[in-house]
């Protein structure tokens, strides 16, 4: 899936996802500013909508360890974390192209056959739809520098346990870290 993250090796594709991509026809893909190819909205979107939903009973069955991907030629930009070493390549969804930003507009909500992609706040049409990579990411190599161009960059795009503890709160709070990672830090807790 997801993965924007800008991918351009279409070899490792084979498969048509089983999506229904046919309602999401005020999404498409353009240019950005400053971080090659976005998804965007036609149309304003109401937040807490669901922007874009996947249902793939298959959509986890890809996932692989991260070492597999990159002898394959992936970069972190390319791939998405769902696991402590798992991670799926580019998915052929529209969802690849989904930016970074460090003050994003949507999250993710990743379970075993697909995801949801909501909007954290209303949208305008025409703005590029974003997410913070970082709730979905908890990997010591998986670093990457960021030029989203909010006020509020990190500048670099770092493990979910990196975040200020408002900002996990606030991510927690709204349901869009992924679950291998809320689950491994239910489990750290200290048990009475
Ligand atoms: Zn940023």
């Amino acid at each position: 899936m997801l993965i924007h993250k800008h991918s351009t090796n279409n070899d490792f594709i084979c498969e048509k996802p089983q999506t229904k991509l046919a309602q999401y026809t005020y999404l498409y893909v353009a240019p950005t500013d400053r971080c090659g190819f976005g998804l965007f909205t036609a149309r304003t979107v109401s937040v807490n909508d669901i922007v874009l939903r996947v249902e793939d009973p298959h959509y986890l069955s890809r996932a692989t360890p991260r070492a597999h991907l990159t002898q394959l030629g992936f970069g972190h930009a390319d791939i998405f974390q769902v696991g402590h070493d798992l991670f799926l390549p580019p998915y052929g969804g529209l969802d690849d192209f989904t930016n970074h930003s460090c003050d994003p507009n949507c999250g993710l909500r990743v379970n075993h056959a697909g995801f949801d992609m909501l909007a954290l706040r209303d949208i305008a049409a025409g703005e590029e739809l974003t997410y913070d990579y970082s709730t979905h990411q908890q990997h010591p190599l998986e670093d990457m520098a960021c030029q989203c161009g909010s006020p509020n960059c990190r500048g670099v795009v770092r493990s979910f346990s990196t975040l200020p503890e408002p900002l996990r709160q606030r991510y927690l709070g709204l349901g869009v870290v992924a679950g291998f990672i809320t689950e491994s830090a239910t489990r750290s807790r200290p048990s009475r």
